[in-house]
């Protein structure tokens, strides 16, 4: 049982007791729950809990409980009095310990599942203290919680996205098709799609659309709007605008809704009015054909639309001082790329000729897995000296453009790498990841990251916080100290683009840019497909403010070497 585990059985316990009226002791126990929760070692590792502040020796014999057994009997029998998921329900508005107990006594609501069909039944608003207001916002906040749920990978919008432009495109019916929305504002993951288009044929337009293959079940249909779920279970509105409305109608709809409701009120301060339809000063159209003019008639810059979060953007447009971000033009390789030599499905001249002819690259990095791994049938010291002919064979073929011969290796629990620095010496870029031992305290995740960063063979940290989207949580270290050492050891952090990695975030860089972090853009492809993440990865890059000179592959081969 980890930290977090522990201090959530304590708050839950808080709640039951106050629950029972019980004086003093929930207040006990919610402090036991900070103090964990701000722990940075693991309460196994803790020899003597009841030396931690807010923790006596009553509630440090319990949490020696949870900790031996995974289970404590007084909470066991506390649930027992009242059977209901707390975890669920405490996060509803207006949710606290009483009202759960009085919605369980009175109308047996055990989750979130129940709630929600007392309150669309009309129940909750008869209970006292609650009321119709009060029970339209937990509806509301169910349903919003719901629509979440529904997120999906960036990759699947833009993906479908592109299929229904150009499927449109290709009838002849649309000028101009664009997705607005959180695909494209390159948000790591999506909701629903919305397309924007300018057509002379609106209705013919909508036919097209509704008849796709991609189409699983036509939501609604009209002249200028229609909705579609797909195969997939995407949401997808094509819209029709009018060319003078265009820029203004991408503009909201791009959002994000942050972002307008500001740009709104200069608008306002302005003497204009904004809507999708347009720039007005007196009902008169002043811009509205393009963003671009949208934004210049505010006194502002363009913003692009990864920046548009209402974090800083729209006072840099007024300033004229927005970053000019990183393009897909400025990236001359990818540096984290696995062929057929450790589990990629591809051999190296096919992913070179991608990288060269359609990417237009001058360089790869091929990371092949190195020593240790198994489970990703890693290379060992034979393999990686036939590679490395094969790599100078091809490269005596090109001219302006070089296979690098590199490797990526995990890095050990202590940070030590999985082969040592000798074996390392015969590869001209090493990517130092972590692969397991995931749950590492911080100090102990902090120092592993660091003693890498250190090492002289290591030319870059892989895919750094290991989190997978939907999937596994990222590792936990001290930031400030990671990205410190990443600027002392002069070491890019990886922006590891591939579609449900993309890590580091576009948060997490725009933490570590601020403190002086350069980065590498990489793909970490298996297959020739994977190559194009490349896309996601600047998708992070622009989100977190990056210019061409913060990122490594944008600079020529021989100032990487
Ligand atoms: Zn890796
Ligand atoms: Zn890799």
């Amino acid at each position: 049982m980890n930290n977090a585990e522990v201090a959530g059985i304590l708050n839950n316990i808080a709640i039951l007791l106050e629950m029972q009226d019980v004086p003093f002791k929930p207040v006990a126990y919610r402090r036991a729950a900070l103090t964990i929760t701000s722990l940075d070692t693991d309460l196994s590792k803790i020899k003597d809990l009841d030396s931690l502040p807010n923790i006596g020796i009553h509630i440090a014999k319990k949490i020696n409980e949870l900790l031996t057994t995974g289970k404590l009997d007084y909470y066991e029998k506390l649930k027992k009095k009242v059977p209901v998921n707390i975890e669920e329900l405490i996060t509803v508005p207006g949710m606290g310990p009483k009202t759960i107990l009085k919605l369980y006594k009175e109308l047996k609501i055990k989750n979130k599942k129940d709630l929600e069909e007392a309150a669309l039944k009309q129940k909750i608003r008869n209970i006292k203290g609650l009321g119709a207001v009060m029970e339209q916002k937990i509806l509301s906040h169910i349903q919003l919680e719901k629509k979440e749920e529904k997120r999906t990978f960036l990759i699947e919008g833009l993906d479908t996205s592109d299929e229904i432009i150009t499927t449109l495109k290709k009838s002849n019916l649309v000028e101009t098709g664009i997705a607005a929305g959180s695909i494209r504002r390159m948000k790591e993951t999506i909701g629903d799609i919305d397309i924007l288009c300018t057509s002379k044929k609106p209705k013919e337009l909508m036919d097209v659309f509704t008849k796709m293959s991609v189409v699983k079940e036509v939501i609604s249909k009209g002249e200028t709007k229609s909705s579609i779920r797909t195969n997939k279970g995407l949401q997808v509105d094509v819209r029709v605008v009018k060319q003078s409305e265009f820029g203004s109608a991408l503009q909201y709809f791009t959002g994000s809704k942050e972002h307008n409701v500001e740009v709104r009120k200069i608008a306002i301060s302005k003497g204009f009015k904004l809507s999708e339809y347009g720039l007005f000063k007196n009902d008169k159209l002043i811009a509205g054909k393009t963003e671009d003019e949208v934004y210049k008639a505010l006194g502002m810059d363009y913003i692009p639309p990864e920046l548009r979060e209402n974090t800083g953007e729209i006072d840099l447009a007024i300033r004229h001082a927005l970053p000019i971000l990183v393009e897909q033009s400025d990236i001359r390789g990818d540096l984290h790329v696995h062929s057929k030599f450790s589990d990629g499905l591809t051999s190296i001249e096919e992913i070179a000729n991608y990288c060269k002819d359609v990417l237009k690259y001058e360089y790869i990095g091929l990371c092949d897995h190195f020593g240790g791994l198994k489970i990703a049938n890693a290379m060992n010291e034979k393999d990686a000296a036939k590679r490395l002919k094969e790599i100078n064979d091809l490269n005596s073929t090109y001219s302006g453009f070089k296979i690098i011969n590199g490797a990526e290796v995990d890095i050990k629990p202590d940070g030590k790498l999985g082969v040592n620095n000798n074996a390392l010496s015969k590869f001209d870029f090493v990517t130092a990841s972590v692969h397991s031992s995931f749950n590492l305290s911080i100090d102990d995740m902090t120092n592993r990251l660091i003693n890498a960063l250190k090492n002289e063979k290591v030319s870059l940290l892989g895919h750094p916080t290991c989190r997978e989207i939907f999937g596994r949580k990222p590792i936990l270290f001290n930031e400030d100290k990671v990205f410190e050492a990443a600027v002392k050891y002069n070491k890019p952090l990886e922006i590891n683009a591939f579609f449900n990695r993309m890590d580091l975030n576009d948060m997490m860089t725009s933490r570590a840019k601020k403190r002086g972090v350069t980065f590498c853009i990489d793909t970490d492809s298996h297959a020739i497909k994977h190559l194009d993440y490349i896309r996601l990865g600047l998708g992070i890059a622009r989100r977190a403010g990056l210019t061409k000179k913060d990122i490594l592959n944008t600079k020529e081969v021989s100032k990487i070497l």
